[in-house]
């Protein structure tokens, strides 16, 4: 789905464009780069010189609050706009494979973590593709792979979970809602038919409109729903249109997303240069939505996100170095310590997917006890994470924070950067209580202004990724 359950910490990663050559030099980009929840991009990983042993990757590791995250890479349809690695339909007997591999895995790196350490999940999410492409009976394993297998107290932590309108069916809900979910999202896109149609997400609102109501009587505390714009033939009438049919819902969450077309994707063959008029169109339809969110009672928490001003109050993410543990099951899922982040192999393309989703099925548990690709995290790409993290956030960050994480200011080991930011009128001069954050119009160009923090190294390993 188009969802980020933990923004900027789970979730397979949509593809990021190489960043332009404006962006690297520091010039600005247009406001549509790439869009940047997870640093370093899956697409800098590399295939380690030798297989890296999760024992010791996690051996000094803090095991206190770890977030999980499952992997489901299966969908009923490919959206026109989606590179996240997912497959369409499963072959008789796939899913179930799946999970077995998956429960393979959680027992693997369950021992690897430490047989007689005490280990603590502070959240879980399941993500996709579409979690929810899995039966209802399969969700009761996938539940149990994460309680039995793995050790987490699903009932104990906010669990997100991922859903398409269609697979939002009544015994899935109910498994979800009986097993602890606290978050349901659901990828709605457009309300409107006709740019469903244009986005490939061929749906009728009147199943969309029936599944928000299966969720609602499902009880899940939180309902998010994913909108789209700057969709092809969408107007701020047709927008407004699709925000108020959700409006009309009272989600806890509504995330807008800038349509962006990739490389290999079904809109990314009718190709993917540079648009200054969809630009202008999507920055407009970006204030219109924020405008309009603003004065129905929502707070905007980052470019994308919005949250219900009267809804639960959310898990605490304290931005602290503590946000490093992850721990991803499944074949396009990442894992996370402080110096590592690894996961398996990653492609856009049908053919690729299948060789890397069969691939996984068939490993034997040992196979799960090691790391084999990824990309190790040097103390500058560890604050430059931090920075992004943060930045990116409507509150901003915590100078405190990050010099109690690295012994050093922000405006210290990024004074060209934030120099630039502030020269635009992205970024607000830092506060006396230590806060440092963008401006509405810097909010409004997180997508030019993250990829200007990447390394030279990450820019470098990206821009020589081969996407197939
Ligand atoms: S439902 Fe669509 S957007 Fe979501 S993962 Fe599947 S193909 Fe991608």
């Amino acid at each position: 789905m188009t969802s980020t359950p933990l923004p900027l910490l789970s979730s397979p990663a949509p593809l990021a464009p190489p960043v332009s050559a404006a962006a690297a030099e520091g010039g600005a980009a247009g406001p549509y780069e790439s869009y940047v929840y997870a640093y370093p991009h899956k697409t800098a990983y590399r295939a380690f010189g030798r297989p890296r042993a999760l024992r010791e990757l996690w051996a000094d590791e803090p095991m206190d609050a770890l977030s999980l995250y499952l992997h489901i890479p299966f969908c009923e349809v490919r959206c026109g706009f989606c590179n996240l690695f997912t497959r369409v339909g499963a072959p008789d007997g796939l899913t179930g494979a799946y999970l077995d591999a998956l429960a393979r895995q959680a027992k693997a790196v369950r021992r690897a973590l430490g047989d007689g350490r005490r280990v603590q999940f502070a959240t879980a999410a399941f993500g996709g593709g579409t979690p929810t492409f899995l039966t209802a009976g399969e969700l009761t394993r996938l539940c149990d792979i994460a309680e039995q297998d793995m050790g987490a107290d699903l009932r104990a932590v906010p669990l997100s979970v991922e859903a398409s309108p269609a697979t939002a069916t009544a015994d899935r809900l109910a498994v979800l809602a009986e097993r602890g979910a606290t978050r349901l999202s659901l990828g709605v896109q457009s309300f409107v038919d006709a740019e469903a149609r244009a986005a490939v997400r061929p749906q009728r609102r009147a199943d969309v409109e029936a599944a928000l109501a299966r969720v609602r009587a499902a009880r899940i505390p939180v309902l998010n729903i994913d909108l789209i714009y700057g969709i092809e033939g969408q107007t701020e009438r047709s927008w407004r249109q699709s925000l108020d049919a959700a409006l009309a819902w009272r989600p806890e969450e509504l995330y807008l997303y800038p349509l962006y077309v990739r490389p290999l994707t079904g809109l990314g063959r009718q190709g993917t240069g540079a648009d200054p008029a969809w630009d202008a169109q999507r920055l407009r339809l970006y204030r219109f939505g924020r405008d309009h969110l603003r004065a129905h009672g929502y707070e905007q928490r980052s470019m994308r996100m919005f949250r219900r001003a009267d809804a639960p109050p959310e898990v605490a993410d304290d931005h602290t170095c503590q946000t490093d543990g992850m721990i991803g099951l499944g074949c396009g899922a990442r894992s996370y310590t402080r110096t590592v982040h690894y996961s398996f192999d990653y492609a856009v393309g049908r053919g690729r997917i299948r060789e890397i989703l069969d691939d996984y099925v068939s490993r034997p548990a040992d196979d799960f006890a090691h790391a084999e690709y990824g990309r190790e995290l040097t103390g500058d790409e560890a604050r430059r994470r931090h920075l992004l993290q943060s930045l990116l956030r409507a509150d901003g960050m915590d100078t405190g924070a990050y010099t109690a994480c690295f012994g050093s200011a922000p405006a210290a080991d990024f004074p060209g950067e934030l120099a630039r930011f502030a020269a635009r009128g992205w970024l607000e001069p830092e506060r006396a209580d230590g806060v440092l954050r963008l401006t509405g119009e810097g909010l409004a160009h997180s997508d030019a202004l993250g990829p200007e923090l990447f390394s030279p190294a990450v820019r470098a390993a990206m821009a020589a990724y081969d996407l197939t």
